[in-house]
């Protein structure tokens, strides 16, 4: 057992692997910001255990429109859809909780303006159809560490929530969220020993953010001589001079840093994912290992 990354890469080449088609079985507006949506399938049977911070991409139909197309499966369980213009669109979301016994995965989506997520989320009803690929592994608690650094935008508040949630009762966390709504507050759950700043606005973009300047004014090691654990998602360009703060002023350890752009300012899903292909293809046909969370860092933080 080791540091967050040593432990995403170990988790990450070990699966779980999901690819299936799953039922809507609610859509529930939890608060202003937030919609909860959950989805019921049997091939959820393969997820196996839930760790905070876990994501799947739920594939929508590329109009918004409530269900996929019927794919063709082939033999190992890969879907493919015979019409290409009407192929679904990935879109990625934590998993705020699973039930093994009944096969429900609950995700909450933040709603903002525009996006493929928002118009499938207007025509989404129970019994509609979508796919469900993944697991993607995104958080470790680091052997030794002494507290945690949390900075996060709303679209990562249901990741910090199941990280909170995960941490032993005491050890001292500290939480800069970025929220649009006073309501949306209440999806983080308290606990001793988390300390938590609210920054107003939910989706900062960009080098100086208003999440940036909060942290840089008010972040200070809890526990001093001890070792920090830090965990950034929201969009790409806050999370660069966020990384760079907490590696060059805030004396995190690169190996107990994780870094994740949850979103990119100006692209939608298919751009950036279209993007982030080619980095990818180039950092493996450099001999680069897919598993590795630096690689992954390099492919989504590069401007
Ligand atoms: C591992 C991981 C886990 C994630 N978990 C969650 C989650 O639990 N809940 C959640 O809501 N999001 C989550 N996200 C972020 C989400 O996948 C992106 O925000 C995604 O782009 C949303 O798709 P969309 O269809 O709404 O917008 P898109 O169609 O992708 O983009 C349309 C426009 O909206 C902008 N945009 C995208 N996201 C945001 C945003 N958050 N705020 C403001 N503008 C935005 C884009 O730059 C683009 O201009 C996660 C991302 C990752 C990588």
């Amino acid at each position: 057992m080791g540091g967050i990354r040593q432990e995403i890469r170990r988790m990450s080449q070990q699966g779980p692997r999901i690819f299936c088609l799953a039922m809507v079985d609610a859509v529930e507006r939890v608060s202003p910001g937030f919609v909860r949506v959950a989805l019921r399938g049997h091939g959820l049977a393969a997820y196996g255990e839930v760790m905070p911070a876990d994501a799947v991409k739920v594939l929508l139909h590329p109009d918004g429109r409530a269900d996929v197309d019927e794919p063709q499966w082939d033999d190992d369980g890969t879907p493919t859809w015979p019409a290409p213009a009407r192929s679904p669109l990935p879109r990625a979301l934590t998993v705020r909780s699973f039930n093994p016994a009944r096969l429900r995965l609950e995700l909450d989506a933040m709603v903002h303006d525009g996006g493929l997520l928002r118009t499938w989320l207007d025509a989404a009803k129970p019994g509609a159809v979508v796919g469900v690929m993944g697991v993607r592994r995104d958080f470790y608690p680091g052997d030794g560490v002494t507290e945690h650094l949390l900075l996060a935008d709303s679209s990562a508040l249901p990741a910090v929530a199941t990280i909170v949630e995960s941490l032993p009762p005491g050890l001292p966390a500290t939480v800069f969220l970025a929220v649009d709504h006073e309501e949306d507050k209440a999806l983080l759950p308290a606990r001793p020993g988390v300390e938590v700043h609210w920054v107003a606005g939910g989706s900062p973009s960009g080098r100086d953010s208003a999440l940036t300047r909060a942290v840089r004014e008010l972040a200070r090691p809890v526990s001093p001589g001890g070792r920090v654990q830090a965990w950034i998602a929201a969009e790409a360009g806050v999370v660069r001079s966020l990384r760079r703060w907490a590696l060059a002023e805030h004396g995190v350890a690169v190996e107990d840093l994780h870094a994740t752009a949850y979103w990119k300012a100006g692209l939608d899903g298919a751009a950036r994912d279209a993007a982030d292909l080619a980095r990818y293809q180039k950092e493996l046909a450099a001999g680069g290992d897919p598993f590795d969370p630096g690689l992954r860092e390099r492919v989504e933080l590069e401007a």
